[in-house]
């Protein structure tokens, strides 16, 4: 039975999204907990710094959910390979399947993906021609809820005014500087390694180069004549409304047909 969503069975993998999934949960219930709800009863934020915070945690599950359990391209058992396009595809000596050029077999997903970037193991799918722009998603909307958290860790012993009113009893106010200094700490690694790698995925989506091309200085990718990077942006955003790339729930529409008719059969 075909499953509605791809799923990867990989527990080395399951592990890592379950740490990124603790990270995400430790914040969403900590922080409006010992920052956002207190300060709020005396008059230091507004409801809306609430539900700004709720609304980017929700955004950011979402897009972790999308990016994981979406198709990055995978290659059909028995591809309709267009006459046009024989020359560009070759056969997978792994699999013994034919895929377009610039296609790569992963090991860890165990088939051939279309454009594949790499491997993620914190969302245990692979990255590849039609999920690359949800994994831009995700890595977005991890640095606004990190970015904001750390915000918030910030504010919290350096410019807000000391809380009046603690229930001490409570566990959150009891182990207060714990769970802030393991909440900055998570914040810190997130906030910059996001940044970084949403910086070299743009970089990659200019150059129309794949993480795996620069890894392994593929000359393929570089004799290639480079494409403008309007195109290359069409075919990692799809052709509609590209610049609303960061809404949840847009469905992206392939750049060309022809791109696709391999996986329809
Ligand atoms: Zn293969
Ligand atoms: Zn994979």
């Amino acid at each position: 039975m075909r499953l509605p969503f791809h799923f990867v069975v990989d527990p080395q993998g399951w592990i890592c999204v379950g740490l990124i999934v603790f990270i995400w949960l430790y914040n969403t219930l900590f922080i409006p907990k010992l920052i956002l709800f207190p300060r709020f009863e005396e008059g230091h934020v507004s409801a809306a710094a609430i539900w700004a915070y709720y609304l980017s945690s929700l955004l950011c599950v979402i897009s972790l959910l999308r990016a994981s359990t979406a198709d990055p391209g995978k290659l059909p058992e028995s591809p309709k390979i267009p006459l046009s396009e024989r020359d560009q595809w070759e056969l997978c000596n792994k699999c013994n399947l034919m895929r377009p050029k610039r296609s790569h077999h992963c090991s860890r997903c165990g088939h051939c993906v279309r454009k594949m970037d790499h491997h993620c193991p914190w969302i245990n799918n692979c990255v590849g021609e039609d999920n690359h722009w949800l994994f831009l998603q995700l890595c977005f909307y991890t640095q606004v809820l990190s970015g904001y958290t750390l915000v918030l860790d910030f504010c919290h012993y350096y410019y807000f005014l000391p809380l009046r009113s603690k229930n001490w009893d409570l566990f959150v106010f009891k182990h207060e500087l714990a769970l802030l200094r393991m909440s900055t700490i998570m914040g810190l690694l997130l906030f910059f390694g996001m940044c970084g790698l949403f910086y070299s995925q743009l970089v990659g989506i200019i150059t129309d180069t794949t993480t795996i091309e620069k890894m392994s200085n593929c000359c393929e990718g570089i004799s290639r004549a480079r494409k403008p990077w309007q195109q290359t942006f069409s075919e990692v955003f799809g052709t509609r409304w590209k610049i609303l790339w960061f809404v949840p729930f847009r469905q992206r529409r392939p750049l060309s047909a022809s791109n696709h008719c391999a996986s329809h059969v």
